[in-house]
């Protein structure tokens, strides 16, 4: 049962809410904040707020700069964590032009025409995300470092897991704000978590994952913590994924199982797949937006490199899981928690529907660990690599229509030109890396 505006104003005086936090992202992903005093509630949820859209990265130039939020009272929630006085509650919106139609470059808007086009042709999409991150210490000055709470010796002293304690709040806050936590558990690396809630459909998921990162922030600072989702924070040890679980409804029930299909896999789920395939190159712009991205995507690290698919092993970009019934779904594995997750459901339910819709055919499932595989073996077997770098993968986006059709031309021009800038700024440090390996050879 969805909430609507009369629930909303009842809500706000049961909790005794002072302020709503009027939410939404731009297309980097990033949350951004309008904070209201509760008295001008109505006039949020009649649709007359309006907010300079030219102040917002990557949305619009001064002179068209009027645009309105449009809370969805669906999202309202009261956060748990509490100010002295009164409580404070959140409203994600979706942002309109001053002319009363949706704004194309909001990337929630991106996602919901996607959904849209699912829709239209008899499909919703599930999702569910497992998203990593890294806890790490601040300093004396309360500045984040890369130093994890369980690296050997750090912690000696103290007695108690500081990251654990982190978690289990986090996981109790999620959960007073309406998320059913599946699991958590530590990571393969140092300092690395991964809480695991249940699959929705995709726009509750971008809303969902958007809040997920801002809780466990807040809760880990309340820790004395950081967390960051930064693909791969150090060098060497295991980077943090997000990993993207995705099936299809039709007619109320799972679009990808089949009992009578071999391996109970629908035609659908197996098109879904060769359209994903098909347009990984292009989609990886999206699911890995910055530069660090491709330094998780590198081979040791259970982090796919190779364009390729399989029932068991995980080594490959995307796995079927063996789970069937209601639970048949596709993990796709490259996408990692640094991208703008409206985007990247977008993006890959856009593909998807492209292979169902033009029946792309999906390559053989690899059931070898494509590691051990000589160049030469996955040339027989038609295995391409992902991008290995933001810049190869931008032109790979660039290059793609049904990609670009899917973020719209908005999104993608200002997104292409801040990938742009932050590629050349990067192209143009001297690493220290360098410095090590020329300055006493040269
Ligand atoms: P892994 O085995 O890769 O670690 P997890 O158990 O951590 O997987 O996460 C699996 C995710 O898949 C959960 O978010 C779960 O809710 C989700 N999921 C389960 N069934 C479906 C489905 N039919 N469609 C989409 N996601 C699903
Ligand atoms: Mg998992
Ligand atoms: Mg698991
Ligand atoms: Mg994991
Ligand atoms: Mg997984």
């Amino acid at each position: 049962t969805e909430l609507t505006k009369d629930d909303v104003r009842n809500l706000v005086k049961e909790y005794n809410v002072k302020f709503v936090r009027l939410q939404f992202t731009d297309i980097f992903g990033v949350l951004k904040n309008v904070s209201i005093p509760v008295e001008q509630l109505d006039k949020a949820l009649n649709d007359e707020l309006m907010f300079d859209g030219s102040s917002i990265e990557g949305f619009v130039r001064i002179e068209e700069s009027d645009m309105y939020l449009r809370p969805d009272p669906s999202t309202f929630v009261v956060f748990p964590w509490k100010p002295r006085e009164g409580s404070v509650a959140r409203l994600i919106c979706d942002i309109y032009n001053s002319d009363g139609t949706p704004f194309i470059g909001d990337p929630r808007n991106v996602l919901r025409r996607a959904v849209a086009e699912a829709e239209a042709m008899g499909y919703s999409m599930n999702v569910g995300p497992e998203a990593e991150f890294f806890l790490f210490h601040v300093n004396e000055e309360g500045q984040p470092t890369t130093i994890t709470h369980d690296r050997a010796g750090y912690f000696d002293m103290t007695p108690v897991d500081l990251g654990e304690n982190a978690r289990r709040d986090m996981v109790m806050t999620l959960q007073q704000m309406g998320f059913e936590i599946e699991a958590s558990h530590h990571e393969v690396a140092p300092g690395q978590h991964e809480i695991d809630f249940k699959y929705s459909d995709a726009l509750d998921i971008a809303d969902k994952v958007v809040t997920f990162k801002f809780v466990v922030r807040t809760i880990a600072q309340r820790h004395g913590l950081h967390a960051t989702f930064m693909p791969k924070p150090i060098f060497g040890i295991a980077g943090s994924g997000m990993h993207l679980n995705q099936s299809l409804m039709k007619n109320n029930s799972n679009a990808f199982y089949d009992p009578d299909a071999p391996n109970q896999l629908n035609e659908d789920c197996l098109h879904y797949i060769g359209g994903l395939i098909k347009h990984i190159p292009a989609i990886t712009a999206i699911t890995n937006p910055t530069i660090n991205s491709y330094k998780r995507l590198v081979s040791g690290y259970e982090a796919p490199v190779y364009i390729a698919w399989s029932y068991r092993n995980r080594s490959p970009l995307i796995r079927v899981p063996a789970k069937r019934g209601q639970s048949t779904r596709i993990e796709l594995r490259s996408p990692d928690p640094s991208c703008n997750p409206y985007l990247a459901l977008a993006v890959c339910l856009k593909a998807g529907l492209d292979g169902i819709k033009n029946k792309i055919k999906c390559p053989n499932p690899c059931d070898r660990n494509i590691y051990e595989l000589t160049r030469q073996e996955r040339k027989e077997l038609g295995i391409n690599t992902l991008p290995d770098s933001l810049y190869d993968a931008m032109a790979n986006l660039a290059a793609d229509d049904i990609v670009k059709e899917a973020l719209g031309p908005h999104v993608l021009q200002r997104f292409l030109e801040a990938k742009k800038i932050e590629w050349d700024n990067y192209r143009m440090q001297v690493h220290p890396w360098e410095l090590d390996l020329y300055l006493t050879k040269f």
